[in-house]
Formats: C-alpha cells, sequence, structure tokens
C-alpha cells in the first residue's frame, strides 16, 4: 500500500560533523525526531535508512577532481592551501574524518528519497539530512560540501524524466542549486531569502533570471532584514503559487533551512514558529494541486537546533501525515531528555511566547519594501508570459 511519508534517517547521517563548536550541528535532526516520536507521531515503520549516493552519482552535479580532492581531505592527506582552492579546510568548511562517505551519505538520502516517491511507494519524502544548498559544481561552500538537491534534481531528470520545481525557503540564498541549473529551462529554482546585501552568500537578486535557454526559470525573492512572519508568508504564498502555476512542475523538492526564526544567531530575520507551521502545509498543498502529490523534502540551514529547529522540522512531517498542527505543551519526557544537555532554556510549547521580541519600528517600511520587491519579481513573470 502506498505510504503518505517516509522520514530518511540513519545514525550515519550524524557523521556529517565539522566540530563540536561549528554552528552546523546535525544533532538537530536526532531532537526532531525524539520530538516527534514523544509526540506520537512517527513510528518506526515510517523511517527508512539513506543508502550512500555512488561517484557516478555524485558525478551528475560534481567535478571529478573536487570528489578526489573531498576523499583525500577525509583521510588526512590534503594539504591547507590545496584545499582552500576547494573550499575545503575553511572557517566556515573545515576538513574531518571521513569528509567523503558522510557527504555522500547526506546525498544518498536524498536519492532515496527520490527513489520512494517516484517509484509511487510513498507520496511524500523527507530528508531532513540534506538541503545542502551551496554546494558548488566543483567547490564547496557554506557548510556543505556535496549538493543533494543539485544531484537529485540531474537524478531526477535522468531516471524519470521529471520537470522539477526547486523551492528554497532557507534565510540564505539557494545559489549552489540555482548555479546548477541556470541554464536548463526544465528545471526551474526559487529561493526567498534575506537580501544578501548583508549576508551570505551575497546573491540571489531577483534580476538572477537565468541563462541562455533557462532565462526565466530562476527565480529570487530576497526581502529585508527584520523581515516578520505576516510579510514573509505572503512573499513565499504569492511567489510559491505564481510560480507553480507558469511552470506547472511534474514533482517539487523543497529545502527547509530553519534559519529566518528571530532566535536563529547567523541571519537577520524575524520569523516565528507561525511561518515553519505554514510553509510545509503549503507545499503540500501544491503538491497535490500540481504533481499528484509528488513533493521531496530536506532540511537546510538552521542554528538554534534547541528552541527552533526541532519544532519547524517537525511541522514538515506533521504537515506530510497531514496531522493537525498541534498547539499547547510539547511532550514532558521530550523537554526533561533534552533540557539537561540544552545550553538555553527550552520552548515549552508549540508555539513561540507571544511577543517573542520588542516591535520593529520599522515594519510599515520593512513590510512595503518586499511588497515592492515581490510585484516587481511578479510583473516580470506576467510580461514573459506575454511575450510568449
Ligand atoms: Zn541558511
Amino acid at each position: 500500500m502506498k505510504k503518505d511519508a517516509v522520514f530518511i534517517f540513519s545514525e550515519e547521517q550524524l557523521g556529517y560533523s565539522f566540530s563540536d563548536s561549528h554552528p552546523f550541528n546535525q544533532k538537530r535532526i536526532l531532537l526532531t525526531l525524539d520530538l516527534l516520536k514523544k509526540s506520537g507521531a512517527i513510528q518506526d515503520s515510517d523511517i527508512i535508512a539513506p543508502r550512500m549516493a555512488t561517484d557516478e552519482e555524485l558525478l551528475l552535479a560534481h567535478d571529478k577532481k573536487f570528489i578526489e580532492i573531498v576523499k583525500k581531505a577525509g583521510k588526512g592527506e590534503l594539504t591547507e592551501d590545496v584545499g582552500s582552492i576547494y573550499g575545503i579546510g575553511t572557517d566556515d568548511t573545515p576538513i574531518f574524518p571521513n569528509m567523503h562517505e558522510a557527504s555522500a551519505m547526506l546525498v544518498g538520502g536524498t536519492l532515496t528519497a527520490v527513489d520512494e516517491v517516484m517509484q509511487g511507494r510513498s507520496k511524500y519524502a523527507l530528508n531532513l539530512g540534506g538541503g545542502l544548498h551551496h554546494g558548488f559544481h566543483g567547490r564547496a561552500s557554506g557548510f556543505c560540501v556535496y549538493n543533494d538537491s543539485s544531484v537529485a534534481i540531474k537524478y531526477l531528470q535522468k531516471k524519470y524524466g521529471a520537470r522539477v520545481l526547486y523551492i528554497d525557503t532557507d534565510a540564505h540564498h539557494g545559489d549552489g542549486v540555482q548555479w546548477s541549473f541556470y541554464d536548463d529551462p526544465t528545471v526551474c529554482t526559487l529561493s526567498i531569502h534575506e537580501t544578501g546585501r548583508y549576508l551570505f552568500p551575497g546573491t540571489g537578486s531577483i534580476t538572477e533570471r537565468g541563462n541562455g535557454s533557462g532565462y526565466g526559470t530562476s527565480f529570487n525573492f530576497p526581502i529585508d532584514a527584520f523581515t516578520e512572519d505576516e510579510s514573509f508568508l505572503s512573499v513565499y504564498k504569492t511567489a510559491i503559487k505564481e510560480v507553480t502555476e507558469f511552470f506547472k512542475p511534474d514533482v517539487i523538492l523543497t529545502q527547509n533551512g530553519a534559519d529566518a526564526h528571530y532566535f536563529d544567531p547567523l541571519t537577520h530575520l524575524y520569523g516565528t514558529m507561525d511561518i515553519y507551521k505554514e510553509i510545509p502545509r503549503v507545499a503540500r498543498e501544491i503538491a497535490e494541486q500540481y504533481c499528484e502529490g509528488r513533493w521531496i523534502a530536506v532540511g537546510g540551514g538552521g542554528y538554534d537546533i534547541w528552541r527552533v529547529v526541532p519544532r519547524a522540522w517537525a511541522h514538515i512531517w506533521l504537515a506530510m501525515k497531514n496531522i493537525p498542527t498541534p498547539t499547547g505543551p510539547l511532550p514532558e519526557d521530550w523537554l526533561s531528555t533534552w533540557q539537561e544537555q540544552s545550553p538555553v532554556t527550552l520552548i515549552p510549547t508549540w508555539e513561540d511566547p507571544v511577543p517573542l521580541y520588542e516591535p520593529i519600528p520599522r515594519k510599515d517600511e520593512i513590510n512595503e519594501k518586499n511588497a515592492q520587491m515581490l510585484s516587481r519579481a511578479l510583473h516580470m513573470i506576467r510580461n514573459e508570459k506575454i511575450d510568449k
């Protein structure tokens, strides 16, 4: 019988670990899974172990030389000056043991998710270990070695002949995936993110629309620092609906970075848990309306691993299972288990406390700027439709 959703996980995903002090920490997957288990929302039979991506699969989106360099790095055979040419051994993306195997396991998880959905065993599939959207063809960047989404999209094209819409709601621009398909009219990339004016990686302006025959299938919605829920959701909902209607995909792949939250230490957006409740429910609606339900979701950024990520990512699974949005206290045994380890006081409820922060004096100005950006970006789509 076809399942609603599968959750891709094994302890091996936790091997993607730069150091104990690095902000990218896969313990957040464990925290999320444990929250779902203790909420009674997931069973062992919902969980599928990932496989490791083969070199041949990695080559779909990566350079051979780069893969060799990552292998060498993980064995401790790479000098720092050579590594830095490939973005490895930097402050952002330090070398760690078995770097190749751990990175290939995250890619394999997303490929496992793809096969579950495309072979009809499950409608939706979630790989929280994936979402490494800054990985480039021949270079690591921004905590990302191999780009699981880029490999998975190439795999979806090659194995299933699918037309893919990639939707990225991480607070950072989904640059690696965008550049992988910049020339390709059969893949559409959509990224909503904090403007690159003050934030890594600096790209993602509305004028980045694609190149050559791929022109018109790259979409960017950069929002202002300090953007709050209402404006974030207005941009997201309008953009996703309009772009999906324009592109008419066979399948959607969503990247669910959870770093647009007020508590996130690396970005300047002012989202609350309300955006994370909504994002996956809208994605599911879109998948049902346009793709006969085919939806693959991956993780991404998210650096408040205690107070934000577990609740935010739990909402993706809850949306996939069509479980009504929970309210009120989190399971007592989840809170007591993890509070001991957490350096901050955990939020005890599914909702954030209200108010979460002092009012932003520039709120109206920020909302107006975002609305104008959205209208300019959508104006381009509408004009191009008329041109065709
Ligand atoms: Zn991010």
